[in-house]
Protein backbone atom coordinates (compact mmCIF):
# COMPACT_ATOMS: atom_id res chain seq x y z
CA UNK A 1 0.00 0.00 0.00
CA UNK A 2 1.70 3.60 -0.41
CA UNK A 3 1.49 5.29 2.58
CA UNK A 4 3.53 8.92 2.25
CA UNK A 5 5.03 9.48 5.93
CA UNK A 6 5.74 13.41 6.72
CA UNK A 7 8.36 13.94 10.11
CA UNK A 8 7.32 17.48 11.16
CA UNK A 9 4.30 19.35 11.61
CA UNK A 10 5.41 22.49 10.99
CA UNK A 11 4.46 25.17 7.98
CA UNK A 12 6.87 22.75 5.52
CA UNK A 13 4.95 19.45 6.59
CA UNK A 14 1.53 20.16 7.07
CA UNK A 15 1.54 22.82 4.03
CA UNK A 16 2.91 19.14 1.98
CA UNK A 17 0.28 17.48 3.31
CA UNK A 18 -2.69 19.80 2.12
CA UNK A 19 -0.96 20.02 -1.07
CA UNK A 20 -0.99 16.36 -1.31
CA UNK A 21 -4.39 15.73 -0.23
CA UNK A 22 -5.79 18.17 -2.86
CA UNK A 23 -3.92 16.45 -5.45
CA UNK A 24 -5.31 12.67 -3.84
CA UNK A 25 -8.00 12.26 -1.68
CA UNK A 26 -7.50 9.01 -1.22
CA UNK A 27 -3.44 8.19 -0.26
CA UNK A 28 -2.61 7.66 2.91
CA UNK A 29 -0.70 10.25 4.91
CA UNK A 30 0.48 10.61 8.55
CA UNK A 31 2.60 13.50 10.04
CA UNK A 32 4.85 12.73 13.14
CA UNK A 33 6.11 15.33 15.22
CA UNK A 34 8.22 15.78 18.49
CA UNK A 35 6.42 18.80 19.32
CA UNK A 36 2.26 19.33 20.23
CA UNK A 37 1.93 19.11 16.49
CA UNK A 38 -0.89 22.16 16.66
CA UNK A 39 -1.23 24.21 13.38
CA UNK A 40 0.31 28.05 13.38
CA UNK A 41 1.97 30.47 11.33
CA UNK A 42 5.38 30.89 12.63
CA UNK A 43 6.23 34.23 11.59
CA UNK A 44 3.15 35.49 14.21
CA UNK A 45 5.18 34.63 17.15
CA UNK A 46 7.84 37.65 16.43
CA UNK A 47 5.02 40.22 16.32
CA UNK A 48 2.01 38.54 18.49
CA UNK A 49 2.49 41.28 21.35
CA UNK A 50 1.91 43.78 19.32
CA UNK A 51 -0.95 42.67 17.80
CA UNK A 52 -2.39 41.55 21.35
CA UNK A 53 -2.61 37.53 20.71
CA UNK A 54 -2.11 35.59 23.22
CA UNK A 55 -0.04 32.24 22.84
CA UNK A 56 -3.03 30.10 22.63
CA UNK A 57 -4.97 32.07 19.93
CA UNK A 58 -2.07 32.06 17.78
CA UNK A 59 -2.68 28.38 16.82
CA UNK A 60 -5.26 27.91 14.34
CA UNK A 61 -5.75 24.50 14.75
CA UNK A 62 -5.23 20.93 17.09
CA UNK A 63 -4.02 17.95 15.97
CA UNK A 64 -6.71 16.37 16.13
CA UNK A 65 -8.62 19.17 13.83
CA UNK A 66 -5.86 18.88 11.28
CA UNK A 67 -5.80 15.22 10.91
CA UNK A 68 -9.85 15.58 10.38
CA UNK A 69 -8.80 18.27 7.85
CA UNK A 70 -6.39 16.42 5.95
CA UNK A 71 -7.98 12.94 6.53
CA UNK A 72 -4.38 11.92 7.30
CA UNK A 73 -2.65 10.60 10.83
CA UNK A 74 -1.25 12.66 12.94
CA UNK A 75 1.09 11.64 15.95
CA UNK A 76 2.62 14.79 18.19
CA UNK A 77 4.66 14.10 20.64
CA UNK A 78 6.40 11.72 18.72
CA UNK A 79 10.27 11.36 18.04
CA UNK A 80 11.75 9.42 14.87
CA UNK A 81 14.66 7.97 16.34
CA UNK A 82 16.21 6.30 13.10
CA UNK A 83 15.64 6.07 9.33
CA UNK A 84 16.40 2.49 7.90
CA UNK A 85 16.20 3.53 4.66
CA UNK A 86 17.04 0.04 2.72
CA UNK A 87 13.89 -1.31 4.37
CA UNK A 88 12.15 1.62 4.22
CA UNK A 89 11.14 1.88 7.63
CA UNK A 90 10.89 3.96 10.26
CA UNK A 91 12.43 3.42 14.11
CA UNK A 92 10.26 5.33 17.04
CA UNK A 93 11.16 3.63 20.14
CA UNK A 94 10.41 -0.47 19.89
CA UNK A 95 7.69 0.45 16.86
CA UNK A 96 8.76 0.31 13.26
CA UNK A 97 6.82 1.80 10.64
CA UNK A 98 6.85 1.44 6.88
CA UNK A 99 6.96 4.23 3.99
CA UNK A 100 6.90 3.93 0.72
CA UNK A 101 7.70 7.53 0.03
CA UNK A 102 9.51 9.96 3.41
CA UNK A 103 9.19 13.28 3.72
CA UNK A 104 11.81 15.46 6.11
CA UNK A 105 10.41 18.59 7.26
CA UNK A 106 12.44 18.63 10.73
CA UNK A 107 13.33 22.41 10.53
CA UNK A 108 16.12 24.22 12.41
CA UNK A 109 17.16 24.69 15.93
CA UNK A 110 18.25 27.98 16.98
CA UNK A 111 22.07 27.98 17.46
CA UNK A 112 23.10 28.47 20.77
CA UNK A 113 25.85 30.23 21.87
CA UNK A 114 28.53 29.05 24.36
CA UNK A 115 28.02 31.79 27.22
CA UNK A 116 29.75 31.71 30.59
CA UNK A 117 28.09 33.12 34.24
CA UNK A 118 25.67 31.34 36.76
CA UNK A 119 22.67 32.69 34.48
CA UNK A 120 24.02 31.83 30.94
CA UNK A 121 21.57 28.50 31.38
CA UNK A 122 18.78 30.68 31.84
CA UNK A 123 18.82 32.17 28.33
CA UNK A 124 15.60 32.15 26.20
CA UNK A 125 15.25 31.21 22.41
CA UNK A 126 11.83 31.01 20.65
CA UNK A 127 11.77 29.03 17.90
CA UNK A 128 8.29 27.25 18.38
CA UNK A 129 4.86 27.76 19.88
CA UNK A 130 5.91 25.51 22.80
CA UNK A 131 8.69 28.20 23.49
CA UNK A 132 6.78 31.38 22.97
CA UNK A 133 4.31 30.06 25.40
CA UNK A 134 7.01 29.88 27.85
CA UNK A 135 8.63 33.34 26.82
CA UNK A 136 5.32 34.68 27.56
CA UNK A 137 5.07 33.43 30.34
CA UNK A 138 8.26 34.35 32.23
CA UNK A 139 8.32 38.27 30.77
CA UNK A 140 5.25 38.69 32.76
CA UNK A 141 5.18 41.39 35.49
CA UNK A 142 9.19 42.12 33.71
CA UNK A 143 10.39 45.36 32.05
CA UNK A 144 13.60 44.74 30.69
CA UNK A 145 14.74 42.19 27.66
CA UNK A 146 18.16 41.85 26.49
CA UNK A 147 18.37 40.34 22.83
CA UNK A 148 21.37 38.67 21.88
CA UNK A 149 21.26 39.06 17.88
CA UNK A 150 19.91 41.94 15.96
CA UNK A 151 19.33 39.70 12.57
CA UNK A 152 15.72 39.24 11.13
CA UNK A 153 14.45 37.57 14.73
CA UNK A 154 15.95 39.91 16.97
CA UNK A 155 15.43 43.01 15.23
CA UNK A 156 11.55 41.62 15.09
CA UNK A 157 11.60 40.74 18.78
CA UNK A 158 12.78 44.04 19.53
CA UNK A 159 10.12 46.10 18.02
CA UNK A 160 7.51 43.73 18.92
CA UNK A 161 8.86 44.13 22.75
CA UNK A 162 9.94 47.70 22.59
CA UNK A 163 6.12 48.82 21.19
CA UNK A 164 4.58 46.74 24.06
CA UNK A 165 6.34 48.92 26.64
CA UNK A 166 9.99 46.79 27.60
CA UNK A 167 12.72 48.35 27.31
CA UNK A 168 14.80 46.64 25.53
CA UNK A 169 18.54 46.12 24.37
CA UNK A 170 20.15 44.47 21.33
CA UNK A 171 23.38 43.04 21.18
CA UNK A 172 25.29 41.72 18.67
CA UNK A 173 28.90 41.30 17.16
CA UNK A 174 28.35 42.98 13.57
CA UNK A 175 28.95 46.77 13.55
CA UNK A 176 25.01 46.62 11.74
CA UNK A 177 21.63 45.49 12.33
CA UNK A 178 20.34 43.10 10.01
CA UNK A 179 23.96 43.45 8.67
CA UNK A 180 23.50 39.69 6.46
CA UNK A 181 20.27 41.60 4.99
CA UNK A 182 20.79 45.30 4.37
CA UNK A 183 23.58 47.55 3.04
CA UNK A 184 25.15 50.20 6.06
CA UNK A 185 22.15 52.69 4.71
CA UNK A 186 19.52 50.50 5.24
CA UNK A 187 20.59 49.40 8.54
CA UNK A 188 21.42 52.60 10.05
CA UNK A 189 17.76 53.92 8.76
CA UNK A 190 16.11 50.94 10.59
CA UNK A 191 18.46 51.09 13.72
CA UNK A 192 17.58 55.04 13.94
CA UNK A 193 13.64 54.17 13.65
CA UNK A 194 14.07 51.07 16.35
CA UNK A 195 15.85 53.38 18.37
CA UNK A 196 13.30 55.70 18.23
CA UNK A 197 11.37 53.07 19.60
CA UNK A 198 13.53 53.16 22.49
CA UNK A 199 15.67 50.13 21.73
CA UNK A 200 19.31 50.21 22.75
CA UNK A 201 22.00 49.12 20.78
CA UNK A 202 25.48 47.63 20.95
CA UNK A 203 26.94 46.62 18.07
CA UNK A 204 30.67 45.32 17.47
CA UNK A 205 30.56 43.31 20.96
CA UNK A 206 29.46 39.85 22.01
CA UNK A 207 28.33 39.03 25.07
CA UNK A 208 31.12 37.81 27.90
CA UNK A 209 28.97 36.82 30.36
CA UNK A 210 25.62 36.14 32.05
CA UNK A 211 25.37 36.18 36.01
CA UNK A 212 22.09 36.05 38.50
CA UNK A 213 21.71 39.53 40.64
CA UNK A 214 19.17 40.54 43.09
CA UNK A 215 16.66 41.37 40.50
CA UNK A 216 17.52 39.69 37.54
CA UNK A 217 20.40 39.04 35.53
CA UNK A 218 23.86 41.08 34.89
CA UNK A 219 25.04 40.63 31.24
CA UNK A 220 29.00 41.60 31.02
CA UNK A 221 29.94 42.39 27.13
CA UNK A 222 32.82 42.02 25.66
CA UNK A 223 33.46 45.84 25.58
CA UNK A 224 33.28 45.63 29.40
CA UNK A 225 30.32 47.65 29.37
CA UNK A 226 27.23 46.27 31.69
CA UNK A 227 23.65 45.52 31.57
CA UNK A 228 21.06 45.06 33.83
CA UNK A 229 17.93 43.06 32.07
CA UNK A 230 14.99 40.51 33.71
CA UNK A 231 15.57 37.82 30.72
CA UNK A 232 18.04 37.11 28.01
CA UNK A 233 16.81 36.19 24.51
CA UNK A 234 19.28 34.79 22.25
CA UNK A 235 18.64 34.65 18.97
CA UNK A 236 21.73 34.50 16.78
CA UNK A 237 20.58 32.47 13.92
CA UNK A 238 19.35 29.02 12.67
CA UNK A 239 20.71 25.68 12.28
CA UNK A 240 19.32 23.00 9.76
CA UNK A 241 18.36 20.08 11.95
CA UNK A 242 20.73 16.99 10.21
CA UNK A 243 20.91 15.10 12.69
CA UNK A 244 18.35 12.19 12.09
CA UNK A 245 19.41 12.29 8.27
CA UNK A 246 23.30 12.06 8.96
CA UNK A 247 23.12 9.13 11.43
CA UNK A 248 20.62 7.31 8.98
CA UNK A 249 23.01 7.01 5.83
CA UNK A 250 21.31 10.37 4.03
CA UNK A 251 23.92 12.91 2.77
CA UNK A 252 23.87 16.14 4.91
CA UNK A 253 26.20 19.20 4.46
CA UNK A 254 24.55 22.68 5.83
CA UNK A 255 21.20 21.16 5.27
CA UNK A 256 19.74 17.58 4.27
CA UNK A 257 21.14 18.04 0.54
CA UNK A 258 18.74 17.31 -1.75
CA UNK A 259 18.36 18.32 -5.89
CA UNK A 260 15.67 20.54 -7.14
CA UNK A 261 13.15 17.67 -7.05
CA UNK A 262 13.64 17.41 -3.52
CA UNK A 263 15.04 14.23 -3.31
CA UNK A 264 17.89 13.08 -1.31
CA UNK A 265 20.34 10.43 -1.81
CA UNK A 266 17.78 7.67 -0.25
CA UNK A 267 15.24 6.24 -2.43
CA UNK A 268 11.83 6.96 -2.01
CA UNK A 269 13.01 10.25 0.89
CA UNK A 270 12.07 13.57 0.44
CA UNK A 271 13.22 16.97 2.19
CA UNK A 272 11.87 20.61 2.11
CA UNK A 273 11.64 23.91 4.62
CA UNK A 274 14.26 24.93 6.93
CA UNK A 275 16.24 21.26 7.06
CA UNK A 276 16.97 21.20 3.83
CA UNK A 277 19.55 22.62 1.38
CA UNK A 278 18.18 22.80 -1.92
CA UNK A 279 20.69 22.99 -4.90
CA UNK A 280 23.16 24.64 -2.55
CA UNK A 281 20.70 26.92 -0.86
CA UNK A 282 19.56 27.20 2.58
CA UNK A 283 16.96 29.44 2.21
CA UNK A 284 14.81 29.57 6.07
CA UNK A 285 11.95 31.40 4.95
CA UNK A 286 7.99 30.86 3.56
CA UNK A 287 7.94 31.67 0.51
CA UNK A 288 10.87 28.94 -0.28
CA UNK A 289 8.69 26.57 1.75
CA UNK A 290 5.26 27.30 -0.14
CA UNK A 291 6.95 26.69 -3.73
CA UNK A 292 8.88 23.79 -2.65
CA UNK A 293 5.78 22.20 -1.37
CA UNK A 294 3.78 22.51 -4.49
CA UNK A 295 6.44 20.68 -6.42
CA UNK A 296 7.05 17.92 -3.87
CA UNK A 297 3.37 17.19 -3.48
CA UNK A 298 3.05 16.33 -7.44
CA UNK A 299 6.18 14.57 -7.19
CA UNK A 300 4.76 11.91 -4.04
CA UNK A 301 1.73 11.95 -6.24
CA UNK A 302 3.65 10.40 -8.97
CA UNK A 303 4.52 13.30 -11.36
CA UNK A 304 8.29 13.77 -10.88
CA UNK A 305 8.46 17.85 -10.49
CA UNK A 306 10.83 20.29 -9.99
CA UNK A 307 10.83 23.30 -7.50
CA UNK A 308 11.57 26.52 -8.93
CA UNK A 309 12.12 29.93 -6.73
CA UNK A 310 10.96 32.66 -8.32
CA UNK A 311 12.41 36.14 -6.22
CA UNK A 312 11.22 35.75 -3.11
CA UNK A 313 11.62 39.09 -0.91
CA UNK A 314 11.55 38.76 2.33
CA UNK A 315 9.37 41.12 4.70
CA UNK A 316 10.83 42.33 8.20
CA UNK A 317 8.06 42.49 10.48
CA UNK A 318 9.60 45.80 12.19
CA UNK A 319 6.76 48.17 12.19
CA UNK A 320 8.77 51.37 12.91
CA UNK A 321 10.80 51.07 10.03
CA UNK A 322 9.21 48.73 7.21
CA UNK A 323 11.62 46.60 5.18
CA UNK A 324 11.43 44.08 2.48
CA UNK A 325 14.94 42.45 1.17
CA UNK A 326 15.56 40.24 -1.38
CA UNK A 327 19.56 39.68 -1.18
CA UNK A 328 21.73 39.06 -4.70
CA UNK A 329 22.82 35.81 -4.65
CA UNK A 330 25.94 34.77 -2.82
CA UNK A 331 28.70 35.53 -4.84
CA UNK A 332 26.89 37.76 -6.89
CA UNK A 333 29.19 40.31 -8.78
CA UNK A 334 27.95 44.00 -8.43
CA UNK A 335 27.33 46.99 -6.30
CA UNK A 336 25.04 48.73 -4.04
CA UNK A 337 23.27 51.99 -5.74
CA UNK A 338 21.42 54.08 -2.49
CA UNK A 339 18.52 56.53 -2.36
CA UNK A 340 18.28 57.64 0.88
CA UNK A 341 15.81 60.33 2.45
CA UNK A 342 15.06 60.60 6.04
CA UNK A 343 11.71 58.88 4.91
CA UNK A 344 13.52 55.54 3.41
CA UNK A 345 16.44 54.29 1.57
CA UNK A 346 15.96 52.30 -1.85
CA UNK A 347 18.96 50.23 -2.34
CA UNK A 348 19.55 48.31 -5.02
CA UNK A 349 22.09 45.86 -6.36
CA UNK A 350 23.02 46.59 -9.75
CA UNK A 351 25.34 43.90 -12.02
CA UNK A 352 28.11 45.30 -13.81
CA UNK A 353 25.33 44.68 -17.19
CA UNK A 354 23.03 47.14 -15.25
CA UNK A 355 20.77 44.38 -14.17
CA UNK A 356 18.83 44.37 -10.74
CA UNK A 357 20.45 41.69 -9.15
CA UNK A 358 18.92 42.29 -5.66
CA UNK A 359 17.13 45.12 -3.33
CA UNK A 360 16.47 46.21 0.16
CA UNK A 361 13.68 48.68 0.88
CA UNK A 362 13.27 50.54 3.54
CA UNK A 363 10.19 52.76 4.74
CA UNK A 364 8.53 54.93 1.50
CA UNK A 365 11.12 52.82 -0.64
CA UNK A 366 9.04 49.80 0.45
CA UNK A 367 6.25 50.99 -2.01
CA UNK A 368 8.52 50.36 -4.36
CA UNK A 369 8.41 46.48 -4.19
CA UNK A 370 5.99 45.41 -6.85
CA UNK A 371 7.52 47.58 -9.36
CA UNK A 372 11.27 46.18 -8.51
CA UNK A 373 10.26 42.53 -7.92
CA UNK A 374 9.35 41.33 -11.44
CA UNK A 375 12.67 42.52 -12.38
CA UNK A 376 14.81 40.69 -10.00
CA UNK A 377 16.22 36.92 -11.24
CA UNK A 378 14.83 34.02 -10.48
CA UNK A 379 16.53 32.05 -7.55
CA UNK A 380 16.66 29.05 -8.81
CA UNK A 381 15.21 28.57 -12.66
CA UNK A 382 13.78 26.47 -14.16
CA UNK A 383 15.94 23.82 -15.86
C1 LIG B 1 10.17 34.17 15.39
C2 LIG B 1 10.24 33.80 13.93
C3 LIG B 1 9.74 34.70 12.99
C4 LIG B 1 9.82 34.40 11.64
N1 LIG B 1 9.32 35.28 10.72
C5 LIG B 1 9.38 34.98 9.41
C6 LIG B 1 8.84 35.89 8.44
O1 LIG B 1 8.35 36.98 8.76
N2 LIG B 1 8.89 35.54 7.12
C7 LIG B 1 9.42 34.34 6.71
O2 LIG B 1 9.42 34.06 5.51
N3 LIG B 1 9.94 33.46 7.62
C8 LIG B 1 9.92 33.76 8.95
N4 LIG B 1 10.43 32.86 9.85
C9 LIG B 1 10.93 31.57 9.36
C10 LIG B 1 9.77 30.60 9.08
O3 LIG B 1 8.85 30.67 10.14
C11 LIG B 1 10.33 29.19 8.92
O4 LIG B 1 11.08 29.18 7.73
C12 LIG B 1 9.27 28.08 8.85
O5 LIG B 1 8.29 28.23 9.84
C13 LIG B 1 9.96 26.72 9.00
O6 LIG B 1 9.02 25.68 8.88
P1 LIG B 1 9.48 24.16 8.88
O7 LIG B 1 8.24 23.38 8.74
O8 LIG B 1 10.60 23.95 7.92
O9 LIG B 1 10.13 23.92 10.35
P2 LIG B 1 9.47 23.89 11.80
O10 LIG B 1 8.30 24.77 11.91
O11 LIG B 1 10.60 24.10 12.75
O12 LIG B 1 8.93 22.40 11.96
C14 LIG B 1 9.78 21.31 12.21
C15 LIG B 1 8.96 20.13 12.68
O13 LIG B 1 9.78 18.96 12.69
C16 LIG B 1 9.51 18.22 13.88
N5 LIG B 1 10.67 17.32 14.11
C17 LIG B 1 11.99 17.62 14.06
N6 LIG B 1 12.74 16.50 14.27
C18 LIG B 1 11.87 15.49 14.45
C19 LIG B 1 12.00 14.08 14.70
N7 LIG B 1 13.20 13.49 14.79
N8 LIG B 1 10.88 13.33 14.85
C20 LIG B 1 9.65 13.90 14.75
N9 LIG B 1 9.46 15.22 14.50
C21 LIG B 1 10.55 16.00 14.35
C22 LIG B 1 9.29 19.33 14.91
O14 LIG B 1 8.65 18.84 16.06
C23 LIG B 1 8.41 20.29 14.09
O15 LIG B 1 7.08 19.83 14.08
C24 LIG B 1 10.39 33.15 11.22
C25 LIG B 1 10.90 32.26 12.16
C26 LIG B 1 10.84 32.58 13.52
C27 LIG B 1 11.39 31.62 14.55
Amino acid sequence: MNSIIIIGAGLAGYNTAKELRKLNPEIAITIIATDSGRFYSKPMLSNALSAKKEPAAIALNSPEQMAIQLNATVRPHTTVEHIDTATQTLHIGEERLAYSKLVLALGADQIQLPLTGDGAADVFTVNDLDEYTEFRQRIEQKKRIAIIGAGLIGCEFANDLAVAGYQVDLIDLAPQALGRLLPPAGSSHLQEKLSGLGVNFHLGTSVASINNNASGYTVTLANQHTLETDLVLSAVGLKPRTALAAQSGITVNRGIVVNRHLETNAPNVYALGDCAEIEGLVLPYVMPIMNAMRALAQTLNDKHTATVFPAMPVMVKTPACPTIVSPPAAGAVGEWQIEASSEGVKSLFMGADGKLLGYALNGSATAERSKLTPLLPPVLSAL
